[in-house]
């Protein structure tokens, strides 16, 4: 899923890649898939993209976005892409594809789930798009630790630190799989509750989620995700899938992964130690 890092190093990639090149067709749905979300009908896509030029694009939230004319296509979720060069064959099976008048074209697939919104800006008015395009985002000097303790104190410090940063929009972006490194470089497990974090450990806490979010974008968004030319990002994950047969680089001990509020968590039980 596109988080924070992905979401930047992929609009990054749209702006160097993409702008100014005019779409010259665009294919939606052409594999129906059932957890795909496209706004209005999908068969109308070309009508409302062909000719539209690409001017820029935006990060929001776990929301890259391209700006085409009037237009703009915002990707969200489980989003693969593939850039096409001039000759390459297209694959037959995509839910979006867009071909550019250089005959390059950018093709999209979603893997669980995820959404290929195509509107005239300023036109959407969802809780989710607006939380991500008005909260600042952790890699700005306005979310700073007073910012970050005033989200802590509006909400009930019985919730877990996983509920608090991970659920509700608080942080746009900030998903199930940033978490965990972010948890493990403050020493803290996912089930601890705010009220059980001390002054040090909210200090880590924040310090935490700033330097790890800027190196899995700085390093090109985490391994465990694809980046705009469908390669893997350079980010090394300490905490996924990808890690659980390995020893904690810190301790040296093994790794837990466990079912907690909707999805798992991945975390060292020496480092991040809990107590019910
Ligand atoms: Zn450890």
């Amino acid at each position: 899923m596109l988080e924070l890092p992905e979401t930047c190093v992929i609009a990054d990639q749209i702006s160097k890649t993409l702008v100014g090149k005019t779409i010259k067709s665009a294919v939606a749905n052409t594999s129906p898939h059932s957890f795909a979300w496209y706004t209005g009908d999908p068969a109308e896509y070309n009508a409302r993209l062909v000719g539209k030029k690409i001017t820029g694009s935006a990060a929001y939230g776990g929301r890259p976005e391209m700006h085409a004319g009037d237009m703009v296509i915002s990707f969200l979720d489980g989003i693969r892409f593939r850039y096409l060069e001039v000759g390459e064959k297209r694959p037959d099976k995509h839910q979006l594809l867009l071909e550019f008048d250089d005959d390059t074209a950018i093709m999209c697939t979603i893997q669980m789930y995820g959404g290929l919104l195509a509107f005239v800006d300023g036109t959407v008015d969802d809780f989710y798009y607006n939380a991500a395009k008005e909260k600042p985002p952790p890699y700005t000097d306005a979310f700073d630790r007073v910012y970050f303790d005033d989200l802590r104190k509006s909400v009930k410090q019985t919730l877990s630190v996983k509920a608090f940063l991970a659920t509700e929009q608080r942080i746009p972006g900030f998903g199930n799989g940033v978490l965990h490194d972010t948890l493990w470089n403050a020493r803290i497990n996912p089930r601890r509750k705010l009220d059980s974090l001390s002054d040090n450990d909210m200090e880590a806490l924040f310090d935490s989620i700033k330097s790890t979010l800027t190196e899995m974008r700085d390093g090109g968004g985490r391994d465990t995700e694809r980046d705009l030319f469908g390669k893997p990002g350079g980010y090394q994950t300490i905490l996924s899938s990808k890690r659980l047969a390995y020893p904690c680089c810190n301790c040296g001990g093994g790794l837990k992964r466990e079912a907690y509020l909707g999805g798992n968590i991945y975390f060292c039980p020496t480092c991040q130690k809990w107590e019910k």
